[in-house]
């Protein structure tokens, strides 16, 4: 049990350390995608932003991190010369809100009530304190279960599907334009992050991204919450890379193997790559060995 956490807990600290370190953020610039219609992605660092422009004004889908506001509001009004009206997180991490106290100044920010609750407060993630948001970054509108808004030519419906990443995500779907924001639900070719602290786990994970296959077809562009523009076929590359870590590790944890014995054996050649994101492989399967562990 000591081992246990110790592993774990050095796994968090790397991570903290490798991957989570703030960037010059003066070096990051803000790549702009059209993704189909007046949806469009944004790319800096931290959570893939989803930006719906048109003549109601504008959606902004995440807004990473404070120092990049500038940056993205700049992006935005290469697209459009109306304000943002909305921003929605699709969940409290602060790589999707940082932005939220410089956009809230001016805009509407939607959100579950769970991540108005997490915002509100100051919380702990990956060994790291986050402060509670000032009152004007903090979400306005709060929903339960869903939403939908009507603007720039089609219904944007947002959903809570709670209890893979965190206990508050919500995906976006632009229902003509046929794109759906995951939020980190989902991301492509590198490991997830799962917050097993804030409500989220792998085994809920796997069932969400079973959900969000059955809304979309071969023609839907998918926002991951990390890495490129993605397919349904990304989707379901995402979801294989659940099933085999889960399976890998039931089976090792069936047979009593420690975490350190799952780690030294790997994943299959397959996953190599993925991890280059967030974590390594090591401290993705610590949280998969936590997950089954625990939830
Ligand atoms: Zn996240």
């Amino acid at each position: 049990m000591l081992n246990r956490t110790a592993s774990l807990a050095a796994a968090f600290a790397m991570a903290t350390t490798a991957a989570h370190a703030q960037p010059d953020f003066d070096s990051i610039e803000i790549k702009t995608i059209h993704v189909r219609g007046p949806v469009y992605m944004l790319e800096g660092y931290g959570g893939n932003m989803g930006v719906s422009v048109g003549e109601d004004g504008t959606l902004l889908i995440d807004d990473q991190f404070a120092p990049l506001a500038d940056k993205i509001k700049a992006a935005i009004a290469k697209l459009t010369d109306k304000p943002t009206r909305f921003v929605l997180n699709t969940h409290w991490h602060f790589d999707h809100t940082g932005g939220n106290e410089a956009f809230g100044e001016t805009a509407d920010i939607i959100a579950h009530e769970n991540v108005r609750k997490l915002l509100a407060e100051d919380q702990i993630v990956l060994g790291r304190q986050i402060k509670a948001l000032k009152r004007h970054g903090l979400p306005v509108i709060t929903f339960s279960d869903g939403l939908s808004l009507h603007m720039n030519g089609e219904e944007i419906r947002v959903t809570h599907i709670p209890g893979g990443h965190t206990d508050g995500d919500a995906i976006v779907y632009f229902t003509k334009s046929n794109v759906l924001h995951t939020g980190d639900i989902m991301t492509a070719g590198r490991y997830p992050f799962i917050d097993l602290d804030h409500g989220g786990s792998i085994q809920q994970m796997a069932r969400n991204i079973d959900k969000l296959l059955a809304m979309i077809d071969d023609d839907t562009k998918v926002i991951p919450g990390h890495g490129p523009l993605a397919t349904k076929q990304d989707m379901i590359t995402f979801r294989q890379l659940l099933t085999d870590s889960m399976k890998i590790v039931r089976s090792a944890i069936a047979k009593e193997k420690s975490l350190e014995q799952i780690q030294q054996d790997g994943l299959p050649a397959r996953w190599a790559g993925w991890d280059e994101g967030f974590f390594n492989t090591d401290q993705w399967l610590a949280i998969v060995y936590r997950s089954i562990k625990e939830k």
